[in-house]
């Protein structure tokens, strides 16, 4: 059994305090690393990456001496007498691959609840992202010495060479394709993980629902981040009684929120890279038909928010993780048919439902299996750090957030202390005469 690196909770408080001021120094070099990687305005650069990290910053160093304290349990009578807790441990050495699309939060989230429970950290930020990538990897370097944090930045290959070594833990956010390839890989060492994948995520429409407000929250929670966030409602599954009402109400918010002259907004972002855009655009060449939007430029990266109707169910847009500012709506007409299209789909990381409707919320949240449900809004589930954040089935496993966050990078491990001022000897070898206590002693539990 090797030491492990644990340092103490007012050494780890001491350095999260340190990075909070940093990270308040350099706003501003965070707000135009984001720009320059995805045209992300001020406003949701704050809002969804440099704010929340400074949330998230605040709650760790507040509550962290709460979260470390070991945790007393009651013994077993068995073992009387016995004092019995649990002690959190740093797993030790912490593997963090990130994605692109939201490459400064999720870097520092992971970064931040790692070091908070003591460990050590490797980061790869997301190769796609490359001024938030470099930022991030300064932000490691100014803060943490390399036996506590180094970034290391590089591609798909880098990745693979830092999944062959030995980690005491690896978390991962990323595609599901690559998820199982981590999976394997921390196979090999039985290396615990998480795993925050992505997913295709339905949202449903019911004729209770309150149309106005349900067109205004889709609208945002879809085309925020250019629709490159893995909890945007996916497509639309809309009761054909309110889809025209429905469809309207999009069109409305989507001129309210963006305006005519969408390109030249700079509240709208635009797609990471060539390769999506290309990915993106083949969604609208074939068996779709376009009803609002589809203007696109290449050169710009750029694609209006776009609504389609769909009318082949197998088509990729039906089945892949679309990932973009294009919303398919398909209709049902009766439970059966909401549920014929939702039977199809792996276990989403989100899943949405607009209703009033107490019988229709209470079926489709019981028998649907889903990372995270949201009622009547979008994306929303996410601020809420009471609740764990994290994917089932293929959307991933393992969750954070919170005290939750703390809870994914310890080990609890379990002490039991026994006193020594009594020694009851039934358990002792020889038995003659004993089984009848035992019997005894057993029915107890
Ligand atoms: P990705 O899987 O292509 O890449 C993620 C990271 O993995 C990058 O750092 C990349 O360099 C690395 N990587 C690529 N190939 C690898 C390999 N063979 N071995 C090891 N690492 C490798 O994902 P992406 O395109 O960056 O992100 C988009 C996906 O991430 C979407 O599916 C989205 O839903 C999901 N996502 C999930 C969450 C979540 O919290 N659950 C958050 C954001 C994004």
């Amino acid at each position: 059994m090797k030491h492990i690196f644990n340092p103490s909770v007012s050494e780890r408080v001491a350095k999260l305090e340190q990075l909070r001021d940093y990270l308040q120094k350099i706003e501003a070099e965070i707000v135009a690393a984001l720009h320059a990687d995805l045209k992300k305005s001020e406003f949701e650069a704050v809002a969804t990456e440099i704010g929340y990290v400074q949330a998230v910053l605040s709650e760790t160093i507040k509550k962290l001496p709460k979260w470390s304290k070991k945790r007393r349990v009651s013994p077993a009578l068995i073992n009387f007498p016995s004092r019995d807790y649990l002690l959190a441990e740093p797993y030790g050495k912490v593997l963090i691959i990130a994605p692109w699309n939201y490459p400064f939060q999720l870097s520092m989230v992971p970064l931040i609840s790692a070091i908070a429970a003591g460990n050590s950290v490797v980061l790869k930020p997301s190769e796609y992202a490359p001024k938030t990538a470099l930022l991030v990897s300064k932000i490691v370097r100014e803060n943490f010495n390399v036996k506590q944090a180094v970034a290391v930045l590089g591609d798909a290959e880098i990745a693979a060479v830092l999944l062959a070594k030995r980690w005491d833990y690896i978390f991962f956010t990323g595609s599901v394709q690559t998820g199982k390839l981590v999976a394997q890989a921390a196979a090999k060492h039985l290396t615990p993980i998480t795993l925050e994948l992505g997913g295709k995520n339905p949202c449903i429409v019911d004729r209770s629902a309150d149309i106005e407000l349900a067109a205004r929250r889709i609208v945002w929670g879809k085309f925020l981040n250019n629709g490159q966030t893995c909890i945007a409602p996916d497509f639309l599954l809309v009761d054909d009684s309110i889809a025209d009402s429905l469809v309207a109400n999009l069109k409305v918010e989507i001129k309210r929120m963006f305006g005519d002259s969408i390109q030249d907004n700079p509240d709208y972002g635009r797609i990471v890279n060539r390769r999506q855009f290309l990915r993106l655009k083949k969604y609208l060449e074939t068996g779709v038909d376009v009803i609002h939007g589809g203007r696109t430029d290449e050169f710009d990266l750029y694609i209006e928010p776009t609504l389609v109707t769909v009318s082949d169910e197998n088509s990729s847009i039906m089945t892949d993780e679309l990932f973009g500012p294009i919303l398919p709506i398909v209709t049902y007409r009766s439970q059966q048919e909401l549920d014929k299209w939702l039977t199809r789909l792996e276990k989403p990381l989100a899943f949405y439902i607009f209703s009033n409707s107490e019988v229709f919320i209470e079926q489709n949240t019981r028998q649907y299996s889903a990372g995270g449900i949201c009622i009547n809004d979008t994306l929303v589930q996410f601020t809420n750090n009471k609740l764990p954040f994290g994917g089932v089935g293929e959307s991933g496993y393992g969750a954070y957030h919170g005290a939750y966050s703390f809870e994914t990078f310890s080990h609890r491990k379990p002490i039991v202390r026994r006193g020594s001022w009594l020694d009851i000897s039934l358990r002792y070898p020889p038995y003659a005469g004993k089984l009848a206590a035992l019997k005894k002693l057993l029915k107890l539990f």
